[in-house]
């Protein structure tokens, strides 16, 4: 059996960890949950999962939480149920940290959206557990740090994200040196093969509509700009230990290829399937192994014919923006990210169109001096600084 903190459980992400987890009550039981402002059904995970611990970033939520919450009720309690009395609510960035690192854990779904993702994930690798990390911010802000304390402390960080779970399993039994490059597949999202001028007036509505994949809203917008994909990028720089030049892009709409891996030899070995997050978060959550009929398999016949092209660099440039950054390094890539959470919230509020998103954050990228990312606290710093550099261009 093995005991899961889910970090993010009322996200996309945390949501289809827990139908996983429900379907195989006989390995898998949830201890820990942790969520931001979606009290409702926070309280309904908590009534079916029964985790011994539970955390909020908010005040106000904790307060109302701890009024609301109730004895569970054991016939809500299905398989996957920890069969805790009441949980301790715990609150803040501090209590977050905590519940990643509670004791019995032994992996953690590090699923919460953005850099608030960061300091937990540490948390639960300084505590020792496997962490299944969807939050690729993490390792965007500080992916030297982070990978060098997964090394000191010993434990594993095994990939989430479809793309790095493709080439996390196609990679099984050969070295980074046998690989010549990775090819990392994107959708293209909804806007794939406009122009800058059809671009102009997008709504934050029409930009949320992904093609294949239903998920959080600020990985469906940068799905849409190909942050996205430059995120990922860098993550997989991280992961992988390759540099930029071995890590390509293509656009592949039919989003069945979740990446590739092609090797010395000229051979390429690819991960492909329905898009469904299921099929990545089962394989973190029982890696080595791989469990029984997770997800629908393809139905080989019925497929459409698989396409690829490269992206559009003009259109689209937060591609090259990220690449960029990746290239200079240090607290850059902090910046990078920090920059990009703040524009995309201003386009999800009405603030700024679409094409300016890229405009922005490369102005802010201009502006920034890079050093050396040398403690956690660096980053933070950046980030910070960021954050406030990219609201103050926004208002100018
Ligand atoms: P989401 O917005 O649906 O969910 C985010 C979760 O984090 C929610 O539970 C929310 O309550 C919590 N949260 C938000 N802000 C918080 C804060 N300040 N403190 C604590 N908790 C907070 O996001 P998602 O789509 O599930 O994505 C989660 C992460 O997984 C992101 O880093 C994303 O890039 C990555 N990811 C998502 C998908 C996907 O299909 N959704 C695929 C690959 C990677
Ligand atoms: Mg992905």
């Amino acid at each position: 059996m093995k005991n899961i903190v889910i970090l993010g459980s009322t996200g996309s992400i945390g949501k289809s960890a827990l139908d996983v987890i429900e379907k195989f009550p006989d390995r898998f039981r949830v201890v820990g949950l942790t969520a931001g402002r979606n009290l409702p059904l926070l309280m309904e995970q908590i009534q079916r999962y029964h985790p011994q611990f539970v955390a909020v970033p908010d005040e106000d939520i904790y307060k109302q939480l701890k009024n609301v919450i109730i004895p569970p009720n054991p016939t809500l309690a299905k398989g996957g149920g920890g069969g805790f009395e009441i949980p301790e609510i715990l609150c803040g960035i501090e209590g977050i940290c905590n519940v990643a690192a509670m004791p019995y854990a032994d992996t953690v779904i590090s699923a919460i959206v953005g850099s608030a993702g960061l300091l937990p994930t540490i948390s639960a690798i300084r505590a020792k557990k496997t962490v299944a990390l969807a939050n690729k911010e993490t390792l965007v802000m500080a992916g030297e740090l982070v990978m060098s304390e997964v090394k000191e402390y010993g434990t594993a960080l095994l990939p989430v994200d479809s793309e790095h779970s493709a080439v996390f399993q196609c990679m099984r039994g050969y070295g980074h040196d046998s690989v010549k490059k990775i090819i990392l597949t994107a959708s293209g999202g909804p806007f794939v093969g406009k122009s800058a001028d059809e671009l102009e007036n997008v709504s934050p509505e029409n930009a949320l509509k992904h093609p294949n994949w239903s998920m959080g809203r600020k990985i469906s917008i940068d799905s849409a700009t190909l942050m996205n994909k430059g995120l990922e990028v860098i993550e997989a720089h991280h992961l992988f230990t390759l540099p930029p030049e071995k890590i390509d892009v293509l656009i592949h709409p039919q989003s069945i290829v979740h990446s590739m891996v092609e090797f010395n030899d000229g051979s390429c070995i690819a991960q492909l399937s329905k898009p469904d997050m299921k099929g990545p978060i089962a394989y973190a959550l029982s890696y080595p192994e791989r469990l029984q009929d997770v997800i629908d398999t393809v139905e080989w016949e019925k497929l459409p014919a698989l396409t690829f092209k490269k992206p559009d660099n003009n259109t689209f440039p937060c591609l090259s923006i990220a690449y960029d950054a990746l290239k200079t390094g240090g607290t850059m890539p902090a910046v990078l990210n920090a920059s990009n959470e703040i524009a995309v919230a201003a386009f999800l509020d009405g603030i700024i169109g679409f094409n300016r998103i890229p405009v922005i954050i490369k102005k802010v990228l201009d502006s920034h001096k890079p050093q050396p990312a040398y403690s956690i606290e660096v980053v933070l710093e950046a980030d910070r600084r960021a954050r406030e550099k990219t609201r103050s261009v926004i208002g100018s």
